[in-house]
């Protein structure tokens, strides 16, 4: 894992980004904007954290990174370093519903009230993985039997269909080491 994605890394805002940093972008925001991007799988719609997660009940949410040894969501800072500030107090919202996702042309500031109003709408719950884009819900079980699965040599492909999800979603386990972090590693991903 970690592989870096150099033809990205020397990329400009991505399509369908408005980037207000303009040529004001510090050495600072853009060395964390490489950093982030060796945590990143990019897939056709959605680009997939691979670091550390933030858990919740034991789940993994959002990717864990740092600005300025600051944590904070991944996706947050991928909002900063392609797009720009947040807004004071303002959560970062997924318009494609995948809170791994940091592909900042799927992200935008809201609510905090409307983070947690758009997840019970569309899950009747607050969920990392929900149905939509073919990421049904796999247990702790599912997961290691997954791996297991891949250790020996099975084709993600396969593995996708057997169980329900993307290939992305397959590849994105084989990626996170551990799927249920409870306590974060911190300095992989500050490094
Ligand atoms: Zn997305």
């Amino acid at each position: 894992m970690n592989t870096p994605i150099p033809e990205l890394a020397e990329s400009a805002a991505p399509q369908g980004v408005q980037a207000r940093w303009g040529s004001a972008v510090s050495p600072d925001l853009e060395a964390a904007r490489l950093r982030l991007l060796a945590y990143v799988e990019v897939t056709p719609t959605c680009w997939l954290w691979t670091g550390t997660f933030y858990t919740q009940f034991g789940k993994p949410t959002y990717g864990q990174a740092y600005l300025n040894r600051k944590r904070m969501g991944a996706h947050r800072l991928s909002y900063i370093v392609h797009v720009g500030p947040i807004p004071d107090g303002l959560d970062i919202l997924h318009s494609c519903d995948n809170p791994p996702c940091v592909n900042p042309a799927h992200l935008s500031p809201g609510t905090h009230r409307q983070n947690i109003a758009d997840a019970r709408a569309r899950h009747g719950e607050w969920s990392p993985y929900g149905e939509k884009h073919g990421r049904a819900r796999l247990s702790q079980a599912d997961v290691d039997t997954i791996r297991a699965e891949l250790a020996k040599g099975a084709y993600q492909r396969v593995l996708a269909e057997r169980y329900g999800v993307t290939q992305a979603h397959i590849s994105h386990i084989a990626k996170v080491k551990r799927w249920n972090v409870t306590r974060p590693e911190s300095a992989e991903v500050a490094a």
